[in-house]
């Protein structure tokens, strides 16, 4: 019988590129889930899915620098590298990869990977130069644990649809795979900067997804117009002053480009910002 080994925690590119190197000459495939880390319930759904398809599971806890814009969260972001070992030694995880900034990127760094278009609509219009920061890091991932199968969560929907489009492109060869949001019990996305929030603030939010929820049903409903379906989102997000809608667009699934009319796969996203904290999510229609 094949007995899964003791799960490795790796800190340099170097060894990691060679435990990849090890797990693919032993006929693994191999399945890699990307994070920052500060796992949640979300982050343990990427690593179930990468555990059912592949022989062996790689997860990347690292804050890239690369992706966040000045006055943003990097100082802040939550990390907790020890209980994160422990959640993934749960998980069933065969490999923790957690470089430092200086082994991602050492001196003399001076490539980046810019996937044009998509990138600057929606969270890169306010986040600029925050997809370059992730196709930079993923592709630089993807080099050094050369997976077989990466996965990303729906909840971050316009980073799926760049990493796809990076991959295309790149001819990358690599398949990428979209696992569902992951909720808490009363809808809020799981998202590690939900640690941000105040009680208040975290009682505000529910209705985030009530308010896709509610397009939602519009749409179950019959109605189909982009203008009437995202104004039902704008009005819910209104019932609570607390927040701020950065944008709410229909758009559609493949090209994040914004559509008239719901009726062919097409998803809601939206960013609003609650107090200090911004915060995301998007449903299919
Ligand atoms: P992060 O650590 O926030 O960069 O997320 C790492 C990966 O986990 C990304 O592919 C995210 O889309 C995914 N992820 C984060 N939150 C969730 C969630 N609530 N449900 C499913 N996937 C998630």
């Amino acid at each position: 019988m094949e007995g899964r080994c003791i799960m490795r925690v790796v800190k340099s590119v170097a060894e990691m590129a060679e435990v990849s190197r090890e797990l693919r000459a032993s006929g693994k495939t191999v399945g890699f889930v990307p994070t920052m880390g500060y796992l949640h319930a979300g982050h343990i759904s990427l690593v179930k899915a990468a555990r059912k398809d592949c022989g062996s599971v790689v997860l990347s806890i690292f804050v890239n620098p690369a992706q966040f814009g000045q006055g943003e969260d990097l100082g802040t972001y939550p990390r907790n590298l020890a209980g994160d070992v422990e959640k993934c030694r749960m998980a069933d995880v065969d490999v923790v990869f957690a470089p430092e900034a200086a082994e991602m990127y050492p001196a003399g760094y001076a490539t980046y990977v810019t996937v044009e278009g998509i990138s600057d609509r929606l969270c890169g219009a306010s986040r600029p130069g925050h997809f370059r920061g992730v196709a930079t890091v993923v592709t630089r991932l993807f080099n050094i644990v050369r997976p077989h199968r990466a996965y990303f969560g729906q909840k971050d929907f316009q980073q799926t649809v760049v990493i796809k489009r990076l991959v295309r492109d790149l001819m990358l060869d690599v398949e990428v795979v979209t696992v569902p949001t992951v909720r808490e019990p009363d809808g809020l996305a799981m998202s590690s900067r939900n640690s941000y929030l105040s009680p208040a603030e975290r009682m505000a939010s529910v209705q985030i997804y009530r308010s896709l929820a509610s397009a939602r049903s519009l749409r179950e409903s019959g109605e189909t117009r982009a203008g009437v379906l995202t104004q039902k989102v704008r009005e819910n997000l209104s019932h609570e002053p607390m927040f701020k809608a950065e944008y709410v667009e229909l758009v559609d699934a493949d090209t994040l480009l914004p559509v008239q009319s719901a009726d062919g796969r097409c998803v809601i996203v939206l960013a609003v910002r609650l107090g200090r904290t911004r915060l995301i999510d998007n449903m299919p229609l």
